[in-house]
């Protein structure tokens, strides 16, 4: 009999906004036939995957009829040339694993991993022991990731291969419809085996940079710990957007190692979502839950970082740091906070009280661009120095602690000593 299913693996990334994000589309399930819709074209067959190498251009769709174990990664396309491989892959339920990282994904491919089972499933890599960067999947400047559906993509870091990146490092784009990312805990690597030494890790769910761009949407990352971006780490201008998703947990510390004169130095501990030169969109979604030792949930880090904020929420996170930012944590000059809708920057703590967003650098600014009147912003400054921090005031600023106050200032609004 045949058992309709409906959805998505999307071939055309503009399709992907309006794919329906529960995975895999109306199947066909009659014996050894496996079929979806991809795009505009109905009942496509796909076929089992055994778990051999994808090398020739084209599209594969693909899926599991068992439990997949590699023994090492699945390299998708060149690293040296372009080629146009798309790969949708339906893990039917099962789960997919590997010894080593699942994939590396080069210029001109795109993997799409759905699922079309009710249960939820796990993709897990374990790192490559060679090249101690990401956990589960690397995506190189031209490559393309997207997961659909009950899917869970983590990664087993017990043997510590994973330094930036606990389930993927991503230079090009990926979107998450859906699924769950679970972090783990990434380190630094000390250096050995003639490879360059790391200065901490970064990014225990995801690590964006070099111009990537990452879309969370009706997802959760959660879980992660590192030095710094527990959950996010996101920079050399790279976008992540986030929509209708939460990022919950996530815990920074301080890790101390040998510095070039063998002296111990401590760095690190900042972020849930670590920003720097980059932008960051937040719609209708929520972080909380983390906990840092030194810098905050959202870190700004560096600048032209770029916040935007719409319906959103940064709630319940802390720094066990005195002075460093609990909810936001802005560090230099040039930064830009937009808030619109509903906001809720708020109950948010460092270890002196009271921190939801903090200035660090006079030169950022907050920009009420429409919030709603039941919004509420905590701001304070680093040392209580006056600084501009918001370009027009708004009922829903309140300084953080009761010495400061919201003053005017050369056309726009400070905090200052009461
Ligand atoms: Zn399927």
């Amino acid at each position: 009999m045949k058992k309709r299913i409906s959805v998505l693996l999307a071939v055309v990334m503009l399709l992907a906004v309006a794919m329906v994000i529960t995975g895999c589309g109306e199947t066909n399930t009659e014996p050894k036939v496996h079929k979806h819709d991809i795009g505009e074209t109905k009942d496509v067959e796909f076929t089992v995957w055994d778990g051999s190498a994808i090398t020739g251009e084209g599209t594969y769709n693909l899926y599991l009829d068992k439990d997949m174990k590699m023994d090492k990664k699945l390299v998708l396309g060149d690293m040296m040339s372009t080629s146009d491989i798309t790969i949708n892959l339906c893990l039917n339920g099962y789960k997919w694993e590997s010894e080593g990282r699942i994939a590396d994904i080069y210029d001109g491919v795109t993997l799409n991993i759905c699922n079309c089972s009710e249960t939820e499933t796990t993709v897990v890599g374990k790192g490559d022991p060679y090249i101690k960067r990401a956990g589960t999947f690397y995506v190189n400047l031209e490559g393309e990731l997207n997961v659909y559906g009950k899917i869970n993509v983590t990664c087993d870091n017990t043997a510590e291969r994973v330094a930036y990146g606990g389930v993927a490092e991503v230079m090009g784009k990926m979107g998450i419809y859906g699924a769950t990312v679970t972090g783990v805990d990434v380190k630094r690597i000390p250096k050995e085996n003639g490879q360059a030494d790391t200065t901490t890790g970064q990014g225990g769910g995801i690590c964006v940079n070099s111009g990537g761009e990452l879309i969370l949407k009706d997802g959760l990352i959660t879980g992660g710990s590192s030095a710094v971006g527990a959950n996010v780490f996101v920079v050399g201008g790279s976008t992540f957007t986030m929509e209708n998703s939460k990022i919950t947990g996530g815990l920074c510390k301080f890790y101390t190692y040998p510095n070039q004169n063998g002296e111990p130095s401590t760095s690190g501990g900042n972020g849930s979502v670590f920003i720097e030169e980059s932008t960051f969109i937040m719609k209708n979604s929520e972080i909380s839950g983390a906990e840092v030792a030194g810098k905050a949930a959202v870190m700004c880090n560096k600048a032209n970082c770029v916040v935007e904020m719409t319906d959103s929420k940064i709630i319940n996170n802390k720094s066990t740091h005195a002075t460093f930012g609990g909810g936001m944590h802005w560090a230099k000059d040039d930064g830009v906070l937009k808030l619109s809708g509903k906001i809720e920057i708020d109950n948010n703590t460092n270890g002196s009280g009271k921190s939801n967003v903090l200035i660090y650098s006079p030169g950022m600014v907050i920009q009420d661009l429409g919030m709603s009147a039941d919004s509420k912003v905590g701001i304070s400054v680093f040392e209580n120095t006056a600084g501009k921090v918001a370009d027009k005031n708004s009922a829903a600023f309140y300084a953080d602690s009761d010495a400061c106050k919201l003053v005017e200032d050369n056309g726009g609004w400070a905090l200052a000593k009461k």
